[in-house]
């Protein structure tokens, strides 16, 4: 493909066209720098024509270690017979929750892995229990994966699982577990997880009852790059298929592998491929391909603070959370943290507005009236 054919391709993107896997990695691979941001940030002020970078307060809670998905790049789960095998009491989730709404958060990110033993009515308690404990706690919580697991585990269909859930309390769910949506890779990768039908599928019937969700990539590792454009064309169908009236996927989020200590890197050799112009590279073309979801936020947990600044540049309309109390990335190696006034500080030096969202992208205080 010629400049011109490549110029073509990025204003047709910038018009909301529906951009093919080829053209996708014909964009990734060929076009200038400059003009993949440019078209990038172009699509981004079409959905958000203003200067603000949202950004949001929420805190990281694991509800156990266990898991026995065997994710090569896990140093975090653990067998239920390990010293260190853990489930998350009462006791905690109010003092973590407590401090969250010290914070002035008020959403809390319940991860749990595939835990052979807790079955549906564990979570459906521990969701009422914190429902009734903090009324104003939301729960972004679980993932397809567990969704699948539980749904298994019951011997019932993941739409029942989901409806316990919501019936429980459920607010959200994160595009957690998504990885690659390949199965060929997924089956090397964490041969223990849902495959990529069925991770669809949980957030197919998630959007179809309404449940806002997130989506995710996790790449830089045994993937190839048709591979990760595809992963993007299955979130866009998908989303497509949402109703008129339901959010669907509200934001994209691209993280890389983070290798340290993994069996992947250990075991295998893999290492996290992804270069920071990669990954900006990447994010812009993300959000060319995405035409049909609002928000694309750069992972600063695992590329650092100036590579996920530049992709505000690139697409980028949002900056995520202080994370407070990730271990699953960081015990990989992802080093990077930020306090509240660090991660609006971040955005201003990026040159950008912070202003607090709520986990549907509510903003929760007045934009500044210079802005
Ligand atoms: S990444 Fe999640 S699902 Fe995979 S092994 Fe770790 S805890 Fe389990």
């Amino acid at each position: 493909m010629n400049k011109t054919q490549q110029d073509d391709l990025l204003t047709r993107a910038c018009d909301g066209a529906t951009l093919s896997v080829s053209e996708g990695i014909e964009i990734m691979q060929h076009a200038g720098l400059p003009d993949l941001m440019a078209a990038a940030h172009h699509v981004r002020m079409k959905w958000h024509p203003h200067n603000r970078v949202t950004w949001i307060i929420d805190r990281n809670v694991n509800i156990s270690n266990v898991c026995h998905a065997g994710c090569l790049f896990c140093n975090f789960s653990c067998s239920r017979s390990a010293e260190a095998a853990f489930v998350t009491n009462m006791d905690a989730y109010r003092e973590k929750v407590s401090e969250l709404f010290a914070m002035g958060g008020n959403q809390l990110l319940l991860q749990g892995g595939l835990h052979p033993d807790l079955g549906l009515a564990f979570y459906v308690d521990l969701f009422r229990s914190l429902k009734e404990a903090f009324p104003a706690l939301r729960l972004h919580a679980l993932g397809p994966p567990e969704v699948v697991h539980l749904a298994n585990l019951e011997g019932i269909a993941v739409e029942e699982v989901l409806d316990h859930l919501i019936d429980a309390g459920l607010d959200s769910l994160p595009g957690a577990g998504a990885e690659i949506l390949s199965d060929r890779v997924r089956q090397m990768l964490s041969p223990g997880k849902c495959n990529t039908h069925e991770w669809l599928q949980v957030m197919y019937h998630a959007h179809q009852k309404r449940v806002v969700t997130s989506s995710t990539m996790m790449f830089g590792h045994l993937e190839t790059l048709e591979e990760r454009l595809q992963h993007l064309v299955l979130l866009r169908e998908l989303q497509e298929q949402k109703p008129d009236d339901a959010v669907g996927f509200i934001s994209f989020i691209p993280w890389t592998f983070q290798d340290t200590h993994t069996a992947l890197a250990k075991r295998h050799g893999v290492v996290n491929s992804v270069t920071a112009l990669e990954y900006i590279r990447f994010f812009a073309v993300a959000r060319l391909m995405l035409n049909n979801i609002a928000n694309l936020q750069p992972s600063w947990l695992t590329v650092g603070v100036p590579t996920a600044q530049i992709c505000l540049h690139g697409g980028g309309n949002d900056f995520g959370s202080v994370m407070i109390e990730e271990h699953v990335v960081s015990s990989a190696g992802a080093k990077h943290s930020m306090d509240k006034d660090g991660i609006q500080q971040a955005i201003r030096m990026a040159g950008f507005l912070p202003v607090r969202r709520d986990q549907h992208f509510n903003l929760m205080e007045d934009p500044s009236p210079t802005e």
